[in-house]
């Protein structure tokens, strides 16, 4: 029993009252009726938004560094980590000339997240050693084609010029974590992160 409100239905004459049914009319009506006046529990979205915890768990971002080079590094630990086994990738080594457009030696040529699957845990964030994937504030937008929800590159990776702050996410405890010696390779970006002049 999940609460103490069940009752024992009785299978009995029904009495003249009941029989009218009008009174349980008038107090079916009476119930709708306070409820006009009491707080509503639902917002006119979209045209209204419920403000959202600034650690809110939505659609994912493959960031870029300072200079415009993706960050990931294809080392699969994400997809490791993730309990959906919503990600997948394709690694690829840089070639000579493209250090502008992938941060490390070798990158991820394919990159998928399929958000049906995904159950917007974080822990790919949590996993990933070069601050490459975050989650974000941001809804995945509905459709009615699954495949449509299998995110790539072209969706994931943010564009240059319409970067996607996500230091609202580095609470204190976070950073603090992160000046850890052994996560030195991603002080680049934390010396960013903690200037509030540049938030990417
Ligand atoms: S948020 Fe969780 S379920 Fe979604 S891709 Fe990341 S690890 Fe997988
Ligand atoms: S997002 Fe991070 S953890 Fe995932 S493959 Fe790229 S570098 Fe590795």
């Amino acid at each position: 029993m999940l609460t103490n409100r069940s009752k024992q239905v009785v299978k009995k004459e029904m009495t003249i009252m009941e029989k009218a049914y009008l009174p349980a009319i008038f107090s079916g009506m009476l119930i709708t009726f306070k409820h006009i006046f009491m707080k509503k529990a639902t917002v006119r979205y979209p045209e209204q938004v419920r403000e959202f915890a600034p650690v809110y768990r939505g659609q994912h971002v493959l960031k870029r560094d300072e200079a415009g080079a993706e960050r990931c590094t294809a080392c699969g630990l994400c997809a490791v980590a993730c309990p959906a086994e919503a990600i997948t990738m394709v690694a690829d080594e840089r070639k000579k000339g493209e250090e502008n457009l992938y941060r490390e030696e070798k990158y991820a040529s394919t990159y998928e997240i399929n958000m049906l699957r995904c159950i917007f845990c974080g822990l790919c964030e949590e996993a990933c050693p070069k601050e490459a994937i975050f989650l974000t504030d941001r809804i995945v937008p509905s459709t009615f084609e699954r495949n449509e929800f299998v995110y790539g590159k072209d969706k994931l990776v943010e564009p240059i010029d319409q970067r996607v702050d996500v230091t609202k996410r580095q609470t204190p405890a976070v950073l603090e974590f992160k000046k850890d010696k052994k996560h030195k390779h991603n002080r680049t970006f934390l010396d960013k992160v903690l200037k509030p002049s540049n938030k990417h």
